[in-house]
């Protein structure tokens, strides 16, 4: 069974029902929708597509509410503008008017409160450099490094500046209210650079009656020297290698990368691994070697997820996108980075989980199956990475059955508790069989924070599929 989840972005190119079967029965389990592109009405359409799809193919499928967030971009340009190497060029704030030919607005005022002079401003992916000559409070004046067309609404980027954006913009709080209306599982804050701006996602979501979990979006210098609380503070982190590509020095991106996976798993939360995994299949059929290594790496790392952007949104081969990355992660789960050894283990109840999670790997076949109300337990043992047995998870609440879509090696399933464990236990045991993934005489681990807590606290013991 593969353990590595995959998300798949939406768009034109996969947006319709027979498209998000492909896409599920292929392997995705999570559904990313882009607020930088989604429009409301669309959303209201495509979630209720994805959970009719879900049913219909019989597999889990959780949906993902990735937020704008605040970005800086240029603003609308009559035509594009041709930057030369040397070229003096500036931007006008709060409606200054233009004093050079070559000029265009940007939508952030603070931009010339940032930004010092010789600070290096990237627009357009980080295709265009320019360096500050001079700032006043209506325009920041610059020098064209890199040649390159400047054209509207194009991401301004500030590497290693102190930006003095608020956490969420006006229209992610709106977002936050249409996430509350079409129920999603996952809300993911763009440039969450410190840990009250995820906090501050969490009280909107309660405020607003959801019951999606937050994932914060690691994407700038200042996210990275604020790591530790920023992912304390979040049910899951993403590795946003677009924006940090930019923000970083190309040659760190690998190295933050693995610390970012490293930590979460240390802080045991859920870790996806973002962009450009398979690019060229935006517009060829099949991966380049190098993106295949690319994603066995992030498999190897033992990261909960991959994702895919383009690939699966506007890309011409979207479905072969997510086989291609089913097939990498399940040939690749060998071994891994050892980086769940480190996992942060306070109580009790924790190590004796660890326990279990040991036990069930030292026993060929052995299936780990767990009872979660809220998937705290479930969420627990997957951090531990187990090396061997797969993790089957049991739940009453259908949104949290979804969020454990989004974790490593976790198959998870809805059930009835009741009152009687034991009766539980051979019940669930039951389906496992009639699903095919357990034959009678497989051994088991049963982990349990459901009847009293008699499963983990008291004893851990092998126990066989009858
Ligand atoms: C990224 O920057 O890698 C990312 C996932 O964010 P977005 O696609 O919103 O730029």
């Amino acid at each position: 069974m593969r353990k590595t989840k995959i998300i798949a972005t939406l768009g034109p190119a996969s947006d319709s029902p027979a498209r998000l079967r492909e896409l599920m029965r292929a392997g995705a389990s999570v559904f990313r929708l882009n607020m930088s592109h989604a429009a409301p009405d669309w959303v209201r359409a495509v979630v209720p597509e994805i959970r009719a799809a879900s049913s219909e193919v019989g597999c889990v499928a959780a949906v993902l509410m990735d937020l704008q967030g605040p970005s800086i971009r240029t603003g609308d340009l009559p035509e594009a503008l041709e930057l030369k190497v040397g070229d003096a060029f500036e931007f006008t704030l709060s409606g200054a008017s233009a004093e050079l030919p070559l000029s265009t607005s940007a939508n952030y005022p603070g931009l010339a409160e940032d930004l010092s002079v010789d600070d290096i401003v990237l627009v357009d992916n980080g295709e265009i450099h320019l360096r500050v000559l001079a700032t006043s409070p209506e325009r920041v004046r610059c020098e064209v490094l890199t040649e390159g067309v400047m054209g509207s609404r194009r991401h301004i980027n500030l590497p290693g500046i102190h930006v003095r954006l608020p956490g969420l913009t006006g229209k992610d709080r709106e977002n936050v209210q249409l996430a509350a209306e079409v129920g999603v599982d996952f809300v993911a804050l763009s440039f969450a650079r410190e840990a009250e701006h995820v906090e501050e996602l969490r009280r909107l979501i309660q405020a607003a009656g959801c019951g999606a979990q937050v994932v914060a979006k690691i994407e700038d210098q200042e996210a990275v020297r604020h790591l530790d609380e920023i992912i304390s503070a979040a049910d899951a982190v993403m590795v946003a290698r677009g924006d940090l590509g930019i923000e970083v020095r190309i040659e760190e991106l690998p190295i933050i990368q693995r610390r970012i996976v490293r930590k979460c798993i240390e802080l045991r939360r859920r870790v996806i691994v973002a962009t450009h995994m398979l690019e060229s299949m935006v517009e060829n059929p099949g991966p380049t070697r190098a993106e295949v290594t690319d994603v066995a790496n992030a498999v190897y790392e033992e990261a909960d997820a991959v994702m895919l952007s383009g690939e699966t949104s506007v890309g011409a081969y979207p479905v072969a996108c997510v086989e291609v990355l089913a097939k990498i992660a399940a040939r690749n789960e060998v071994g891994g980075a050892g980086f769940a050894e480190g996992a942060k283990l306070r109580t009790h109840k924790q190590k004796t989980v660890r326990a279990a999670v040991a036990l069930a790997d030292s026993v060929p076949g052995c299936k780990l199956v767990v009872f979660t109300k809220r998937g705290i337990l479930a969420n627990l043992v997957s951090c531990l990475r187990p090396a061997d047995a797969p993790v089957f998870a049991f739940t009453e609440s259908d949104q949290v059955r979804r969020c454990l879509a989004l974790s490593r090696s976790v198959t998870p399933f809805i059930t009835t508790f009741g009152e009687d464990a034991e009766e539980a236990v051979e019940r669930v045991f039951g389906s496992l069989k009639r699903a095919g993934l357990a034959q009678p005489g497989d051994p088991a681990v049963v982990l349990s924070d459901v009847f009293g807590g008699e499963f983990v606290q008291d004893s851990i013991h092998l126990r066989q599929i009858e």
